[in-house]
């Protein structure tokens, strides 16, 4: 079960954001506390200290919660008067700003001992009731998240329900360190991340060659599928980004610059330049339904605290895509996207994803009306695929409701990928039509897709997955052919050129090194094929297989390897 879903499991970290904080308050009394919420493993909590707090202090914290949980305090709720409120957190600016935003007459007040918090409640009944926790770190954060404001510390950590949950999140930690893609990518030479550009990530030949590699598959997804491929401007004029509503509601996210005394930005997404290509003429209703996708290499503002590898980047490219096209055409163009997801985790090799939908939220733009048949149509198509899916209520995007993929790895997590957004919104904004077989102009829908999401998280995500040990399709070297002996020397550059000549990227090591030492380096470099060559093998015209597991497969003919090797690389 989706963990978000146990209402239980929220309760219990919850109440340990609480427990973080009144220890705090013990051991730090000047503090100032401002937010603390539960989240996907756990809890943190933003303060105020009046001295910078250091990792090295996360032990006597989580100590002094310890403490606080043997006292087995109760947890008690209740609603007070604002004013109340104001007067027992008169020393906080951050809680007498949340007092005042808070719409009711009163406001909750947590207590456990002696320890006030503001909030609405949702606790466990004892601090006695939280044990399966641990202070994971400490970071730097701001006041409601904008970097204008205040600056803050935040204490983050983990809590289970049981011990045994606690152990399993430890074993997959220590794994996930283990095959962490930053280690992965630095001990194979597939990118790099320097200090000349923080979270914009350097890709090296091997790492360009996994990433080509799921272009190419992409690509040519999409291309049977009827789309057709654009590429439009990295940096385009503001007045545009006002015209899409992201320079007032996507600001802060973005990166602006001058020409010529213009205001420029630089794009976080692609759907305004496919737009622009859109409306570059008028559209006949027999264009429809029209498909444009882009690999659009788009720029994120990051705090950059917040940069993890190739997990959370400033800059990423995004299989983008871009459906325009009728109401009636909706539910084939969302089953075909359906489709082309499916596919794409078959070929990387995915289990099925747990799939969301989101549906209209308060704040929503257009017609109810509309928004319903819309969910209506995703409801369906989702259904006639033969998909399960979680509906989140009030989660969509204003603009129209979307599809979201979590994709679940070896290791047991699950990770946000693609994403099928509809867009009653862009339409407008850009004066999206096409003319009817009677002659009048009509409104399009849009559909927004991801189907990899970003490239760079999905190449991290991918490494994590196979440890490293790529699938044949997509490892940078493919195959290594090892001599045993210099005399197998010319019998190895025929074999080589031939498993070349198909495109299967191959390796000659003909040094005098030791075999064990060459068939070392290779499982190393997590070469998914050894070829190995000695006399007999000459003498024989054979081959023989090495696979990673040490599993050796002798006496194989060069036809047989080669039909083989195509099979696994198409
Ligand atoms: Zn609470
Ligand atoms: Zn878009």
């Amino acid at each position: 079960m989706d963990p978000k879903l146990d209402p239980k499991l929220d309760q219990m970290r919850h109440s340990a954001a609480h427990l973080l904080a009144h220890a705090i308050a013990l051991l730090y009394p000047e503090t100032k506390f401002t937010i603390g919420p539960a989240t996907d493993n756990g809890f943190f909590y933003d303060f105020l200290p009046l001295v910078n707090l250091k990792e090295e202090d996360l032990a006597a914290i989580e100590h002094e919660m310890h403490e606080i949980v043997q006292r087995k305090l109760p947890i008690t709720q209740r609603l007070v008067d604002k004013d109340e409120a104001r007067m027992l957190f008169k020393n906080n600016p951050f809680k007498l700003e949340l007092i005042d935003q808070i719409p009711d007459e009163q406001v909750g007040i947590s207590q456990q001992g002696t320890f006030l918090d503001l909030c609405k409640g949702g606790h466990v009944a004892s601090t006695g009731d939280i044990k399966y926790f641990k202070l994971t770190n400490i970071s730097g954060s701001y006041w409601r998240g904008d970097r204008e404001n205040q600056a803050l510390q935040r204490i983050s950590g983990v809590a289970f329900l049981t011990q045994e949950a606690f152990e399993h999140f430890e074993k997959q930690q220590a794994e996930a360190l283990l095959y962490d893609h930053r280690k992965l990518g630095k001990e194979m030479d597939l990118f790099s991340l320097q200090p000349e550009g923080p979270g914009f990530p350097f890709f090296h030949p091997k790492g360009m060659v996994i990433m080509n590699q799921l272009k190419k598959f992409m690509s040519g997804l999409l291309e049977e599928h009827g789309y057709q491929e654009i590429s439009t401007p990295t940096i385009l004029n503001e007045e545009l980004w006002v015209q899409s509503g992201h320079a007032t509601f996507y600001r802060d996210n973005m990166y602006f610059i001058q020409i010529d005394s213009v205001g420029y930005a630089v794009k976080p997404m692609s759907c305004p330049g496919a737009f622009l290509i859109y409306g570059s003429r008028p559209r006949s209703y027999r264009e429809l339904p029209l498909r444009f996708s882009e690999f659009g290499h788009v720029h994120r503002r990051e705090l950059s605290g917040v940069l993890h590898g190739l997990l959370r980047v400033r800059a990423f490219t995004q299989d983008d895509a871009h459906i325009m096209c009728t109401f009636d055409q909706l539910e084939s163009e969302i089953t075909t996207v359906l489709g082309l997801v499916g596919a794409m985790l078959k070929k990387v090799g995915f289990e099925q994803p747990t799939i969301y939908l989101a549906t209209r939220p308060e704040n929503a733009m257009g017609n109810v009306v509309v928004w319903d048949r819309a969910i209506a149509i995703l409801e369906q198509a989702l259904t006639k695929a033969g998909l399960d899916f979680i509906t989140k209520p009030g989660e969509g995007a204003f603009y129209g409701p979307k599809i979201e993929f979590g994709i679940h790895d070896s290791m047991g997590r699950t990770w946000q990928c693609g994403t099928i957004q509809v867009d009653f919104l862009q339409p407008e904004n850009f004066d999206l039509s096409y003319i009817t077989p009677e002659g009048n102009r009509e409104r399009v829908v849009v559909v927004h897709h991801a189907i990899y999401g970003s490239f760079e998280r999905f190449f991290a995500v991918l490494l994590e997955h196979y440890k490293g040990r790529l699938p044949f399709w997509l490892a940078p070297e493919q195959c290594r052919i090892l001599t045993i002996c210099p005399e197998v020397a010319e019998y190895a550059k025929t074999i080589s050129a031939s498993l070349k000549k198909i495109g299967i990227r191959t390796e000659l090591d003909a040094s005098d090194e030791q075999l064990s030492s060459k068939i070392k380096d290779a499982q190393l470099e997590r070469i998914p094929w050894m070829v190995i060559l000695g006399k007999k093998e000459a003498e024989q015209q054979t081959l023989t297989i090495r696979l990673p597991d040490g599993k050796q497969r002798m006496g194989l003919t060069l036809a047989q390897v080669l039909e083989e090797a195509q099979a696994l690389n198409t």
